[in-house]
């Protein structure tokens, strides 16, 4: 199974899975912790580095010389392709979406750091962002280099591959720590990648945990499909002849507020809430949201007193993007 996986290391080991009694004892519930992968290591960490261990370690086993990848111009996964790529010795050409690259700041700010090349394609959503990138990957071909495309999110096999592993380390540190399996575990969804690899990590592990994905993008049907689609792809791949059963996928898409990339006030009190309790930073596109529908679903009764899994993906440069919608009352 490891083979077809060759994999560039770029974390520095398990990430922390860390209790926080002052947040559980705010919301009211048995037990709440937090899975740190907010600290993958580099270049302020993020889910995406798990997918990128494996997503380079195809590229440089296929000799390729430069990774094209896209989103938006504020895109984490943007960000983090172009470190991970640095540290491999390859060179990164974003294709981002839209006209207008917006203000320096965040993300985009890091990428320029990063030294990768930018380039806006006017394009908008998944489809035309690969399409944009498969022309640029054309034009690599023609100066005679060999790119490595990463379609939008990482969100590949290889990629996903990434997330199964985390499953895995979860319970293995959940195990030595002598912690019983979480009732509930939460986490954002984007593309759906990561939930697809964790639930299928989950369901070759037979685990009684609930994993609940909260949409910060799409409807929940769509997300349905596409995470199904995506697990039963990663289950091909690794040769396993099991599906993940539809009623294991839990999507929440309630909590995405006006639009993707857009803050919402309930995600922005979600943010000042873990801030205040733990000292720990979400983020307003992502993070923040998933924890404001954690804190709603306990709110609503739906987790009562149960043992809750935050699962921290990242994200917190966005914080500084967003500056403004944290301004309070008359500062507004
Ligand atoms: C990309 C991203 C996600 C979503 O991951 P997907 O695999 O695309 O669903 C969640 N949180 C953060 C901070 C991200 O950057």
């Amino acid at each position: 199974m490891c083979s077809s996986f060759p994999r560039f290391p770029i974390l520095w080991g398990e990430t922390p899975l860390q209790p926080l009694h002052r947040f559980a004892e705010k919301l009211g519930v048995a037990s709440c912790w937090i899975k740190r992968d907010d600290l993958t290591g580099i270049a302020f960490g993020g889910n995406k580095l798990r997918k990128l261990e494996f997503l380079l370690g195809r590229a440089l086993k296929e000799g390729c010389d430069l990774i094209i990848t896209g989103g938006s111009p504020q895109s984490n996964h943007a960000r983090l392709t172009a470190a991970a790529a640095n540290r491999a010795g390859l060179e990164t050409w974003l294709c981002f979406a839209g006209k207008r690259l917006g203000e320096i700041q965040g993300n985009l700010l890091l990428d320029q750091l990063l030294n990768a090349r930018l380039f806006l394609t006017g394009q908008y959503g998944s489809d035309g962002l690969l399409r944009a990138m498969e022309e640029k990957a054309e034009e690599a071909r023609n100066l005679g280099r060999k790119p490595y495309i990463i379609p939008v999110g990482g969100s590949t096999s290889i990629g996903d591959y990434g997330y199964l592993k985390a499953w895995q380390e979860l319970e293995s540190q959940r195990e030595r720590a002598e912690i019983p399996p979480f009732d509930e575990i939460y986490v954002a969804v984007g593309t759906g990648g990561t939930l697809a690899g964790l639930l299928t990590g989950h369901t070759l592990s037979r685990s009684p945990s609930r994993i609940i994905g909260v949409s910060v993008w799409q409807a929940s049907e769509i997300l349905k499909s596409e995470v199904a689609g995506l697990s039963s792809q990663l289950m091909k791949t690794i040769k396993q002849g099991q599906e993940v059963p539809s009623s294991s996928i839990h999507i929440l898409d309630q909590y995405i507020g006006r639009k993707y990339g857009v803050p919402s006030e309930q995600g922005n009190e979600a943010i000042h809430s873990l801030a205040e309790a733990e000292g720990l930073f979400t983020d307003p596109i992502y993070t923040g949201k998933a924890l404001a529908g954690l804190m709603d679903q306990v709110r609503l009764g739906k987790a009562g007193k149960k043992h809750i899994l935050f699962w921290h993906t990242g994200g917190t440069p966005a914080l500084f993007t967003h500056a403004n919608s944290f301004l309070r009352g008359e500062e507004k």
